[in-house]
């Protein structure tokens, strides 16, 4: 039980350890402490007056939980070998083994996500909350926290009296360790938005300079009234490369997966994964842009030299009949699974030839030299006009955070607050699409709830 070296205010409730933020790393966290040492006090807490919404959400309601192939290049933020210290302490094959061990099986898609094999979220999030209920955690919601101090050696946690509780609860919860695992400002309406943050600064913590959304659809910039004319094209979904290039025409990163053009601009794998390369780029380089290429494998050159033999086929044909050929190169950062390459409908068609003022039924033989390169290059080469982003309320995911640096990766225990451990997206890492943001969720929530409950066993020992 808590040490009571300060005084305590009316309504508090004590425990050995307080998990604030029941999203996945810190229903895992809970979890795992409980597993570890079930002779504790834990109590999580949680402002949503459901949990889980974001488990629920994920995955287009099915829930990604984790990738066949996990690895540190697959996350961006705080160093990569940070990530992979942490990451390689609870690996995909336990992620596997957990819920296994729960009922619940999960199956790997060519894409090398896995889902469970009901295709559905709800299996997921029942599963971690039986586990919470086996690990005797006492879970409260809605308790939306204010503010999170360090008193005595304890930590005074604070209910938000303005919001909706259950009559009853506690308005304070007094503990000698603390788990914060508040995420990030992705999706705030889910309850993550970024108040968490407060309550690491006012316990000594730093953030990164810059916290942005990540994997987030990309706006494309109006033209005065005039949209761009992508946006007609709203709801077709094909494979293509995406491009970040600097300012000196230095390519950045590239991945070629699906691309859904919408009303806005663009979403989809391909542009949710690229966001995050865009943003860092353009943060520090003024001249940096997005390319994107609807014939991936085809560089600018290779479709001039091919236009060039198209003779009398129109132009809209020839470029059709491109679908039936093999590309003649491996497309940059080819996503696993992804089909159906170089097949162009007619309607992107003519749209990419107006774009390049080229009538579709004119025959290739008629293009110009400088027709025909502006042709290619709409084609494989064009550059998008990215006004931002559609921010946090649209995003999957936040970039920037608390630093690994200040945290001790072995227990995720905090190297400035003693006591305090840290786990989930509120840290600065965020990874690509695919599973793997979750997998950080369980893989530093297990190890945070761990420590926290063995050391909370050792401290008793003492
Ligand atoms: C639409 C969408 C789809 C996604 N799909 C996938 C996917 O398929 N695969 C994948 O790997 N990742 C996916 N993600 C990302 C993934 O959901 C997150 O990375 C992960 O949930 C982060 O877990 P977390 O526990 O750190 O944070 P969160 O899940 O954000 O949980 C934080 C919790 O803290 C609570 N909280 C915050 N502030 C307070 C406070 N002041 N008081 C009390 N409680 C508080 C919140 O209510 C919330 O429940 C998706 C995200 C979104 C938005």
């Amino acid at each position: 039980m808590p040490t009571d070296s300060a005084p305590t205010p009316l309504n508090t409730t004590t425990c050995d350890l307080a998990i604030v933020g029941a999203g996945a790393a810190g229903l895992f966290a809970s979890i795992w402490a409980g597993l570890t040492d079930p002779s504790i006090s834990i109590i999580a807490v949680d402002g949503a007056r459901k949990i889980g919404a974001k488990i629920l959400v994920a995955g287009g309601g099915r829930c990604n939980v984790t990738h066949a192939a996990v690895s540190e290049t697959a996350y961006y933020g705080s160093s990569r070998n940070s990530i992979r210290n942490v990451l390689r302490q609870f690996p995909v094959e336990k992620t596997v083994e957990f819920f296994a061990s729960r009922g619940v099986t999960l199956k790997a898609e060519p894409t090398g996500k896995l889902f469970p094999t009901t295709d559905d979220a709800h299996t997921i999030l029942d599963a971690l909350l039986a586990a919470v209920k086996t690990s005797r955690v006492r879970l409260l919601n809605p308790w939306r926290v204010t503010g999170v101090e360090h008193s005595g050696s304890d930590f005074l946690i604070a209910r938000d009296t303005a919001f909706d509780h259950v009559p009853g609860d506690p308005a304070f919860i007094r503990a000698r360790r603390l788990i914060l695992a508040t995420g990030g400002k992705a999706l705030p309406r889910t309850g993550s938005d970024g108040l968490g943050y407060s309550f690491a600064k006012a316990l000594g913590h730093t953030l990164t300079p810059q916290i942005v959304p990540a994997l987030v659809p990309l706006t494309l910039q109006q033209n005065g009234q005039q949209s761009h004319p992508l946006v007609t094209l709203s709801g077709l979904a094909l494979p293509c490369t995406l491009e970040v290039r600097g300012g000196t025409n230095k390519r950045l990163a590239a991945f070629t997966n699906d691309t859904l053009l919408t009303h806005f601009g663009l979403s989809g794998p391909g542009p949710l994964d690229i966001s995050r390369s865009l943003q860092a780029a353009q943060a520090t380089d003024a001249g940096a842009a997005l390319y994107i290429n609807f014939l991936p494998g085809y560089l600018t050159d290779d479709l001039d030299q091919m236009l060039a033999t198209g003779a009398g086929t129109s132009v809209g044909n020839f470029v059709s009949d491109l679908s039936r050929r093999k590309p003649p190169r491996e497309p940059l950062e080819l996503a696993e699974g992804v089909t159906g390459l170089c097949d162009l409908p007619e309607r992107l068609i003519r749209v990419l030839c107006a774009m390049a003022n080229i009538e579709p039924s004119m025959p290739c033989h008629a293009l110009t030299r400088d027709s025909r390169k502006a042709l290619s290059r709409t084609l494989t080469d064009l550059k998008l006009p990215i006004s931002g982003t559609r921010g946090f309320t649209f995003a999957e995911v936040t970039a920037g955070g608390i630093p690994l640096s200040e945290i001790q990766l072995a227990t995720m225990e905090s190297r400035v607050r003693p006591g305090l451990h840290l786990c989930g997206e509120i840290l600065d890492v965020d990874g690509r699409i695919g599973g793997y943001n979750f997998q950080w969720a369980w893989a530093s929530g297990f190890v945070a709830g761990k420590s926290a409950a063995m050391a909370l066993g050792q401290q008793s020992a003492t």
